[in-house]
């Protein structure tokens, strides 16, 4: 039977994410791809609450809906803080959500013409963007004229950490094209890699056998069989940790285990079935109550989730104590999908979960490294590293 939830994957771009509204791009990082050429968000909506810098976009997701006739076409937008300590103070104000709707028959996607993606009838004013990142860009360079911003922040990295400084008017054009190649690295960095964002239906739970959840040698020919045989790491390094392992964490990990790579849980696929549910990653610090939506009153209800294993496609630098973390992100929005009047982005509401304590955490890793293997994403050479590292690790345990 299948479980009405839809899991995202991420995989590796094969072409730019274009606004191409018969294939609107769902994404991970990047800059956003604004459904509405004209009304770029604003980067003032996107602050962070507690640095106050302008967050990045972690991911977007083209989710159309029947009704309302405005929704017909319909974006969510999910954004974050690339500062982990901010998310350490409050993960509601590290993240924002917005949505950006549009009805069937609109002036920028009109029927009757169909233009490349990216191009728009002449009487579409497309709004400039940020050159760093993506937002507005309602500010320009004052020197050369040529860049926008949408802040100051964005300005002054574009300028001091993204060689700006150097190809602002630089008449060298030998010298300019390989600091542009510099630049684009840059640029880059301010913003989290880009990866396309694929939907799977969720398989139902007889294809999982339990035992084979850990077994990590059947996934892989490439490795030594001996080192896999060796690499036990997940439940021998979890068992002192079993006992206190909380309820809704194994819940959460039995149900994962069907798809582990899922970095994402889409919920809200039929309207008559009961208010879906997220998949909490511990019993402590669930949302009480969930906020009615600030524009129409309407209850917001749950639409998705984004899980830990995103975390392992984010460049983070994990021996980094303050890096980026969470045990799982819920997007809640209006039920009814209302469309303001002259609104372009109604916002929604987030709710988050960290593991509950270290040795869930840890266990968690474990199946990051397994799921790092079954991709391929590990090096022999990298895996032997990290069974040295557990091998020392192992070793002190034993002289304790
Ligand atoms: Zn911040
Ligand atoms: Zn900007
Ligand atoms: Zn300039
Ligand atoms: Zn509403």
């Amino acid at each position: 039977m299948a479980t009405g939830i839809q899991l995202g994957f991420v995989s590796k771009p094969d072409r730019p994410f274009l606004p191409d509204i018969n294939d609107f791009p769902s994404k991970i990082g990047g800059k956003p791809v604004w459904l509405n050429p004209e009304y770029p968000l604003d980067v003032e909506e996107v602050r962070c609450g507690i640095c106050n810098k302008p967050m990045v976009l972690l991911l977007q997701i083209y989710a159309p809906e029947d009704v309302p006739a405005e929704a017909y076409h319909r974006c969510v937008y999910l954004f974050c803080c690339k500062d982990g300590k901010c998310h350490k103070q409050s993960q509601e104000k590290s993240f924002k959500v917005y949505r950006s709707q549009l009805p069937k028959i609109n002036k920028y996607y009109p029927e009757s013409q169909k233009l490349p993606a990216g191009q728009y009838p002449k009487d579409v004013k497309v709004a400039p963007l940020c050159k760093v990142s993506g937002f507005l860009g309602s500010k320009q360079c004052s020197k050369c004229k040529s860049e926008n911003y949408s802040c100051r922040d964005c300005q002054i990295f574009h300028w001091n950490n993204a060689y700006h400084k150097r190809i602002c008017c630089n008449t060298n054009e030998k010298e300019s094209l390989i600091l542009m190649q510099l630049e684009t690295k840059a640029l880059e960095s301010y913003l989290f890699p880009e990866y396309e964002l694929v939907s799977e239906e969720e398989p139902p739970s007889d294809i999982l056998k339990e035992n084979e959840k850990y077994d990590i040698s059947k996934f892989s020919n490439a490795i030594d069989p001996k080192i896999l045989k060796d690499f036990n790491v997940n439940e021998e390094d979890c068992e002192d940790t079993e006992v206190d392992v909380d309820k809704a964490f194994l819940k959460f990990e039995k149900r994962i285990a069907r798809e582990p790579s899922q970095i994402l849980r889409y919920a809200r696929l039929h309207y008559n079935q009961e208010d879906a549910e997220p998949l909490w990653v511990c019993q402590d610090n669930k949302p009480t109550e969930i906020k009615n939506c600030p524009y129409c009153g309407e209850k917001c209800t749950f639409e998705f989730q984004i899980m830990p294993q995103l975390l392992n496609y984010l460049n983070l630098d994990n021996k980094n104590p303050d890096s980026l973390d969470w045990g799982t992100v819920a997007v809640y929005t209006c039920n009814a999908n209302c469309q303001p009047k002259d609104k372009h982005y109604m916002e929604g509401y987030v709710y988050h979960q960290y593991f509950s304590n270290d040795g869930l955490n840890k266990r968690f890793k474990a199946i990051d490294i397994k799921q790092k293997i079954e991709s391929g994403a590990l090096t022999k050479e990298e895996i032997e590293r990290i069974m040295k590292i557990k091998k020392e690790k192992d070793a002190a345990k034993t002289n304790n």
